[in-house]
């Protein structure tokens, strides 16, 4: 698929021969003999005002350099959350009054949601981020926007229009590798770009760093180390000592401790999260490793500075510290699982990579399906759970959020709209364009893509006219806001259950072993 865009995209263009591309300063540093193996792989576009370049949720595999003109970048998709009125009484079934939902969008000042970010800013796969409340912003000669859908093929971020009449390279992942890595005017140009205008941004966006003064930021402006890593490689190791704190600009870095039956993965991070700040504020050695997980680039702030600013700003000492001891404590709750249970259906149903899946006793279930209508009541008449799935024993495992160890759905969202909270739970932010790549990286189909309209096509250019529908991803929150999940507490017959799977069956294989055992 990324293939056939990639030709798509190329055919469009007007190829540069070496001798051209050596003219234009970022190329400058690169061999012409790769440049001579690599013709085709950069083309100049030529886009007339009003021309769409790419456009939110596709897929692409080529990055954009901007050598002539002004575009503007913008999210169309509705910064807003799913919800459903009930409308009662259209009419009468076998079970009384009929319900009928109607979806409809709201935002976080007219319907806060107690799980969602204050976030103000949502971050794109180009050199600034876009205010949530007004998602649009301007790219000019320089600058560089898709690298991430380049480097990493993740959806595009955001949508790219020209304002005016612009000239634009379009390139693939070998030539953008290689300017990333050998171009020392575009590695210069990308980080003034980051220093003078998104940095702020990064570290202010982040709550606890908002009272950071504007001479402190100047002070780190230019003391801060810009880094680029390749995936797989070792950013920090846990065991060493802490040296560093890292702000992500860039890409996705999973953290993850070592524990005698394997890796814990406790989180993946995303542009604008940040990392390494345990070790610094307790002193001691690093409590996880992070590694980045695609091509990923950091702000590193050093131990003296952050130390300077842990003096200067206890507020930001206080919430930081705070912050470290939720971390630690979410930690700890992960790696406190069950013995292992040496089944290979437990395994090969994913139980094992599972923190919390809802069971459904099949010998007590009358298929009422209340838990199913309780889950919808509790979410604005948007179910998030289906009764069905795969068995294990007597149970069915209902397809709802399992908070996965390994939460594949957390990795590649292109503007960083979904994360897990400490309880575990999932959570979708307002600004989710409906890509749906959360829902494909899901290996048990816990993510919905829930339609609400339709996006008529705009412009010309890469992106072509056409319809789209406009979706929006949901899934289980597990209730957190509740004293127990909807479902469980609705189910008449005591046969939903969510538990951590480890502990559950380990119980149960106990009892089966040794019938005199009690839970
Ligand atoms: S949405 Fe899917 S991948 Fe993500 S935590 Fe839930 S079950 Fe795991
Ligand atoms: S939350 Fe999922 S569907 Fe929404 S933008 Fe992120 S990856 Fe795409």
């Amino acid at each position: 698929m990324a293939h056939s865009h990639m030709r798509v995209a190329l055919e469009q263009g007007e190829p540069l021969s070496p001798d051209q591309l050596l003219d234009i300063p970022i190329f400058q540093d690169i061999p012409r003999s790769l440049l001579e193996k690599n013709r085709g792989a950069v083309v100049r576009r030529r886009f007339e005002k009003g021309d769409l370049i790419c456009r939110e949720g596709e897929y692409g595999s080529t990055a954009f350099y901007i050598l002539q003109g002004r575009c503007q970048v913008f999210i169309s998709s509705p910064i807003a959350h799913v919800k459903s009125r009930k409308e009662e009484g259209a009419g009468v079934g076998l079970m009384g009054l009929v319900r009928t939902f109607t979806s409809y969008l709201t935002g976080r000042e007219e319907d806060p949601r107690r799980e969602a970010s204050q976030q103000t800013y949502i971050p794109i796969d180009a050199p600034i981020d876009l205010d949530y409340h007004h998602p649009v912003g301007e790219l000019g000669p320089g600058d560089l926007f898709g690298e991430m859908t380049c480097m990493s093929f993740y959806p595009r971020s955001a949508t790219v229009r020209a304002v005016e009449d612009c000239q634009v390279l379009e390139m693939l992942r070998n030539i953008l590798d290689f300017l990333l890595k050998k171009s020392k005017t575009l590695k210069r140009h990308l980080d003034e770009a980051y220093r003078q205008r998104a940095m702020d941004n990064h570290l202010r966006s982040v709550p606890i760093f908002a009272g950071l003064t504007d001479a402190f930021l100047d002070h780190l402006r230019q003391r801060v180390e810009l880094l680029r890593l390749d995936p797989g490689e070792v950013i920090c190791r846990q065991g060493e000592a802490a040296d560093s704190f890292y702000l992500i600009r860039l890409g996705f870095v999973k953290v993850a401790q070592q524990h005698p039956g394997g890796e814990l993965v406790l989180a993946y991070l995303g542009r604008g999260q940040y990392f390494g700040e345990m070790g610094l504020l307790s002193g001691e050695p690093r409590t996880a490793t992070c590694t980045a997980l695609d091509h990923v680039e950091v702000v590193r702030i050093s131990k003296g500075d952050f130390d300077l600013m842990m003096r200067e700003f206890p507020d930001v000492r206080v919430h930081l510290e705070a912050e470290a001891a939720r971390r630690a404590e979410a930690g700890e709750r992960m790696a406190r699982l069950g013995p292992d249970i040496p089944l290979d259906d437990f395994l090969g149903q994913g139980l094992m990579e599972a923190q919390d899946v809802l069971l459904i006793d099949l010998e007590r279930c009358t298929r009422c399906d209340d838990c199913v209508r309780a889950c919808a009541d509790a979410h604005d008449g948007i179910t998030r759970l289906i009764r069905d799935g795969l068995r294990y024993d007597k149970y069915l495992v209902a397809t709802s959020c399992r908070s996965c160890m390994d939460p594949l759905c957390m990795i590649g969202c292109p503007v960083g709209s979904i994360r897990r909270k400490h309880s575990l739970e999932i959570i979708i932010e307002d600004w989710c364009i409906g890509c749906g790549l959360c829902a494909r990286q899901c290996p048990y189909g816990n993510i919905n893509m829930h339609e609400f309209g339709e996006r008529r096509g705009e412009g010309e250019g890469v992106a072509g006219k056409k319809a789209t529908p406009l979706k929006k991803a949901i899934t289980c929150d597990l209730c957190t806001g509740l004293r127990e999940p909807s479902c469980v507490y609705a189910c008449p017959h005591q046969a939903a259950l969510r538990v951590n799977p480890r502990r559950f069956f380990a119980d149960q294989l106990i009892s089966i072993r040794s019938p005199e055992a009690t839970h």
